[in-house]
């Protein structure tokens, strides 16, 4: 059974009595500045292979006749910590989507957003949704703007109209 994380980026090899068979490292993470990365990335696939070997086992419990095989040992903050591992997949790929940024940058940039803080966090989401919500096109002059018309269309629509009534008041 393997399990992966950092989308692949670290490879974990386990058999179904949690046992790790093998550990492979993409060499791109090996440096001296990623070893942070690198730590969180290997913490998140033991935890991928434990929770998949555990799976494993009770598949092969469900089959056997009970009692044939002794009960794994599920602890709670075990699967507490597993479960970090998908979220953070996730994170992952979607920030691969975007331009310009590769797998390793991709880790990077969740493993920083894991360990912000929840309201940094939170920043960074509702500043993409607010994008998404509240930007739109000028109906005048096709800009960008969160508001229709823009502020410059807006503004040459009453440099026209004091104009014109300054216009009216000379003559
Ligand atoms: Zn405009």
């Amino acid at each position: 059974m393997e399990a992966s994380s950092g989308g692949g980026m670290v490879n974990i090899v386990m058999n179904g009595k949690q046992e790790a068979l093998s550990i492979r490292i993409d060499p791109e993470v090996v440096n001296r500045e990623d070893i942070d990365m690198l730590q969180d990335l290997m913490i998140a696939a033991v935890n991928e292979a434990i929770r998949k070997s555990q799976e494993m086992m009770t598949e092969e419990m469900k089959k056997s006749p009970a009692g044939s095989i002794s009960r794994p040992i599920l602890k709670k903050g075990a699967v507490g910590m597993a479960l970090y591992a998908k979220p953070i997949d996730h994170l992952i790929e979607a920030l691969m989507r975007l331009p310009g940024i590769g797998k390793k940058t991709a880790s990077r940039l969740a493993f920083h957003i894991l360990r912000s803080s929840s309201s940094e966090a939170q920043e960074l989401a509702r500043s993409i949704l607010d994008v998404k919500e509240k930007i739109r096109l000028c109906s005048t002059c096709f800009n960008l703007t969160d508001e229709d018309p823009c502020r410059v269309c807006q503004m040459s629509a009453d440099t026209r109209r004091s104009c014109a009534w300054s216009r009216d008041r000379m003559t």
